[in-house]
């Protein structure tokens, strides 16, 4: 299996540290609103990938921090007149609902809050210190990078445009403007932690490092996330681990590329900023799965309502094969195990790893999707064997599975003019027409659907 390795700008095969093992780390959300689309892109790639190693034998070790600290969480907290540890937990609850929408194995995930790690972050902090790459001035503490000689390595970046790409900071405390900052002093009303340089909360960059250290150890195998992320963010956790450890931290690193917007960057002054909490109240989020993985993961894809909806139509297409095979299993002869059918469940399933193996190629590991889907509609009928039925449908799911589509039973699916109906109900709730709202609740009840409004979008079901 080969993946495109940031740090050496190719693709390279994939060693594990340990054999059939792999320990890996996805940046988390700053966990302070709900999370937007862009958001989702990692969350389902890389999601997507863990369920490729698993697929392939591998026991996964999967872990995604939430940042529970943050200018971002304090000021908000403050705007909803609440506590930063309450708002915390309000939207950690929020993003499991969401991401257990876009089907990502959450029981599967180790989620670590950087407020549980302080002891581990002071202590870190003390030691990069000591070793002579901290200085401390009256009670914030930064990171000298001027003592890293391969300082730009991963985003490739000279020294000039270190500098100028590094944060803006107000403070003129620095050494060098590229140095971080890895312990911020208490400012008044603010949550704050005791520490050798007084009270303060960590910076970003070291939780992470922390974090990885504290659950995964010294090296990883795969440390991923949004391009976004590779400068200054990754760039200085690779900094203060190495600098510390004096190991590599991660042999691969992932980037995802962006979403946008109807052709334009995500940005909240366009207006064109979409939560994924936004998008399910219209569609079901594993149409947004779906398109997300029918992308190659480092371009760019476009979000809008015809590529959504087109999503929305392609995903139907591969429910109707998974619909038929279960329904023919139904009630077709058994039999012997069709040879044609065997050769030809032998390349797709080729088809598909090929695609995987080649860079998490989703989007080619849905064309591989595609043609068996293809293959069944044109050629499965009244006198396919059960058996062949039952073969054919263990590839199929097993490719779904690590696309993570195709979880729903044929039952749970519904037409398109229930769909609709649905949907105009819910564009009714939103314009305030509670009439037309009801009106539209009970023409569904009239065909048998009942639904119900719950926290993470409307839930339907069948009723006799
Ligand atoms: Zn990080």
């Amino acid at each position: 299996m080969r993946l495109y390795n940031t740090l050496t700008r190719q693709k390279e095969e994939f060693i594990p540290i340990a054999s059939k093992k792999v320990k890996m780390y996805v940046c988390g959300p700053t966990v302070y609103n709900y999370i937007h689309v862009g958001n989702a892109r990692p969350a389902v790639i890389f999601d997507t990938l863990r369920r490729y190693f698993k697929y392939k034998g591998f026991k996964v070790t999967y872990v995604v921090n939430f940042t529970d600290i943050d200018d971002k969480l304090i000021n908000k907290a403050l705007e909803e007149n609440t506590t930063v540890k309450e708002l915390a937990e309000k939207y950690i609850r929020e993003y499991l609902i969401d991401v257990r929408g876009l089907n990502i194995l959450v029981d599967e995930t180790i989620n670590p809050r950087a407020t549980e790690h302080i002891g581990g972050i002071i202590k870190f902090i003390k030691s990069l210190e000591e070793k002579g790459y901290a200085y401390n001035i009256e009670g914030n503490v930064y990171f000298d990078t001027t003592k890293i000689k391969d300082y730009g390595k991963l985003s490739k970046k000279n020294p000039d445009e270190l500098i100028s790409g590094a944060r803006a900071d107000v403070n003129n405390e620095k050494q060098s403007p590229s140095d971080f900052v890895l312990w911020k002093k208490e400012k008044p009303g603010e949550p704050s932690w005791g520490s050798p340089w007084g009270k303060g909360r960590p910076g970003w960059h070291i939780e992470c490092s922390v974090m990885i250290r504290d659950i995964l150890g010294d090296t990883i195998d795969i440390h991923a996330g949004g391009e976004d992320l590779q400068f200054p963010h990754h760039e200085n956790e690779i900094a203060q681990s190495e600098a510390l450890t004096g190991k590599p931290f991660a042999n691969y690193w992932l980037h995802n590329g962006m979403i946008n917007i109807n052709d334009e960057k995500m940005s909240k002054s366009l207006n064109n900023f979409f939560t994924v909490r936004d998008v399910s109240k219209e569609y079901n989020l594993e149409i947004l799965r779906f398109f997300i993985v029918s992308g190659h993961y480092r371009k760019p894809i476009n979000y809008s309502r015809e590529t959504i909806h087109q999503a929305g139509a392609s995903l139907q297409r591969l429910y109707n094969s998974k619909i038929k095979l279960t329904s023919l299993l139904e009630k077709n002869p058994s039999g012997e195990m069709d040879n044609t059918v065997k050769l030809k469940l032998l390349n797709f399933r080729r088809d598909f790893e090929k695609a995987m193996d080649d860079d998490i190629n989703t989007a080619d590991a849905v064309t591989a999707m595609f043609e068996t889907s293809k293959y069944i509609n044109t050629y499965f009928d009244e006198s396919t064997t059960k058996e062949t039925i039952q073969s054919t449908l263990d590839v199929y799911m097993d490719m779904a599975n690590v696309l993570g589509i195709l979880h729903k039973e044929p039952d749970d699916e519904i037409t398109d003019d229930v769909k609709q109906i649905i949907e105009k109900r819910n564009e009714a709730r939103r314009n305030k027409d509670f009439e037309l709202a009801d009106a539209l609740r009970k023409q569904l009840l009239d065909i048998g659907i009942e639904i119900e409004d719950t926290r993470d979008g409307v839930k339907w079901k069948k009723i006799n």
